[in-house]
């Protein structure tokens, strides 16, 4: 388990493997308990307005950001990095993979937002990769999994496995049967893989352990309540 529910009703997500990791970074993913009224940065200990959004398109651009890109949105973007002190990393999420990465001694983070799409095209691989590139280590960063929909929850058909099948070896691995033509699909399991596979530690990897679909009345799930359901943000800043 890496994270809790604070007393201001957002998760607070935590990073293993490095003592004193919460004096770098700060990051969290709002719930249906959060005022809505108050700008979620502000919760997770921000000024307001300085942050970033990509627009998601459940694609696998990673874009590096700076200062100069406060208050804007990142066109066709589904994986934000920098290295810009309290300039948070903010996107939205309904049951996909919130991924909040950290290479704490080069100062850079990351938030990628993987659904199936986006782990069938490996952008987590690929958010390591833009880290590397900025003069992180692949061997120090760390990765915390947020709220997403669950094994148990999700269940997809055939042309999802086929293209799983496509990506990965062993992608047998992150499905199981449900009914004919049909499979649960275990996307935490599959996004570890990826991040395994692009050199980042197994134990730099935790999970939050939180089902945006079992847990009903904390957080929302599209798959549990339709389009009209209200998405959830994830943001994580460098202090
Ligand atoms: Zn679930």
């Amino acid at each position: 388990m890496s994270c809790i529910v604070s007393d201001r009703g957002y998760v607070e997500i935590w990073f293993e493997g490095y003592p004193g990791i919460e004096d770098i970074v700060s990051a969290g993913f709002s719930t249906l308990l959060c005022d809505s009224s108050t700008d979620f940065v502000k919760l997770i200990g921000l000024d307001e307005g300085t942050f970033v959004r990509g627009r998601q398109v459940h694609g696998d651009r990673v874009v590096l950001v700076g200062e100069g890109d406060s208050g804007s949105t990142v066109p066709a973007a589904d994986g934000l990095v920098t290295s810009q002190r309290r300039l948070a990393l903010t996107a939205t999420f309904a049951d996909c993979v919130p991924l909040f990465m950290v290479e704490p001694s080069a100062g850079l983070i990351a938030l990628v937002h993987a659904g199936w799409r986006g782990t069938v095209k490996r952008i987590a691989e690929k958010a390591v990769q833009v880290i590397v590139d900025n003069g992180g280590l692949r061997e120090r960063i760390l990765v915390a999994l947020g709220p997403h929909i669950c094994k148990r929850c999700y269940e997809v058909d055939e042309m999802v496995l086929r293209q799983f099948s496509c990506s990965y070896s062993r992608a047998d691995e992150f499905f199981e049967a449900s009914r004919p033509g049909h499979w649960l699909l275990d996307l935490d399991r599959a996004n570890r893989r990826c991040l395994e596979e692009a050199g980042v530690l197994t134990d730099h990897i935790s999970s939050c352990g939180l089902c945006t679909s079992c847990s009903v009345g904390l957080l929302s799930s599209r798959r549990r309540d339709g389009e009209r359901a209200p998405l959830m943000r994830g943001a994580i800043f460098l202090k």
